[in-house]
């Protein structure tokens, strides 16, 4: 099994979700005591979060190429980036360091395609709902379409995010607002909803929409056990 190389703590409450994923998902494919060999670099969510409000990509970047170099040198055979928003530097890290980033985009992409839908709406941070480094992988690789909350829902859909999905507060107010901004975008043609932030499953589980999901923290820590345990596919 190639070991995984985690970059985590953006936050730390859907890192360990990756942790508990990746392990049950190592017993379920392998049996035994069997689990998953993983290296795990847990970043100070503070400094991270402060930098990405004040738009420092540039030290972002820096950041996510030394802690992926990190677990390189720790053994790691791939990197799996924690987070939906820091995939916005995953290119930068398989050039500088010279490693594959198993993308949460194309995992998601893949799902989705499997269902046959060619339009999904997507939930996450302002970052990854309005940049382009996570609809463009959907669309170029894939031709999925994507829609997003307007911009007085994105705001909710992000401060909720920071202010307590990442602090480990699950407010059933919260839950209402998302519930509401996801049967909008299944109005405006949204076949299936992208949590596009590794938080919101926390919040957000199938039965409280009728609408399809797709929670990025599963499928992303379900395809790096699957990812490690393929033996044919190049780094
Ligand atoms: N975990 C979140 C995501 O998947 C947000 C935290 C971050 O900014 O990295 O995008």
């Amino acid at each position: 099994m190639k070991k995984i190389g985690l970059i985590g703590g953006m936050s730390w409450e859907s890192s360990l979700e990756y942790y508990r994923i990746i392990n049950e998902t190592a017993k379920l494919k392998l049996g035994g005591l069997h689990s998953a060999e993983c290296i795990m670099y847990s970043v100070d969510f503070e400094e991270i979060e402060a930098l990405q409000h004040q738009n420092k990509w540039k030290e972002l970047t820096k950041i996510m190429v030394n802690t992926a170099e990190s677990l390189k040198k720790a053994g790691a055979d791939f990197i799996v980036i924690c987070t939906n928003t820091m995939h916005k530097m995953a290119s930068d890290i398989e050039n500088e360091v010279g490693i594959k980033v198993l993308h949460i985009a194309e995992v998601t992409g893949e799902k989705i395609i499997k269902k046959e839908m060619k339009k999904v709406g997507l939930l996450g941070t302002k970052f990854t709902m309005e940049g382009d480094f996570y609809k463009k992988v959907l669309k170029d690789k894939f031709n999925i379409d994507v829609v997003i909350p307007d911009e007085a829902d994105r705001d909710i859909v992000h401060q909720v995010i920071y202010e307590e999905l990442c602090k480990g507060i699950i407010n059933e107010a919260s839950r209402e607002k998302y519930k509401r901004i996801i049967e909008q975008l299944a109005s405006k043609g949204a076949e299936g909803i992208v949590l596009g932030c590794t938080e919101i499953p926390l919040l957000i589980k199938q039965e409280d929409v009728n609408i399809p999901i797709f929670d990025t923290t599963t499928i992303h820590a379900v395809s790096a056990v699957e990812f490690a345990l393929d033996k044919v596919s190049s780094k």
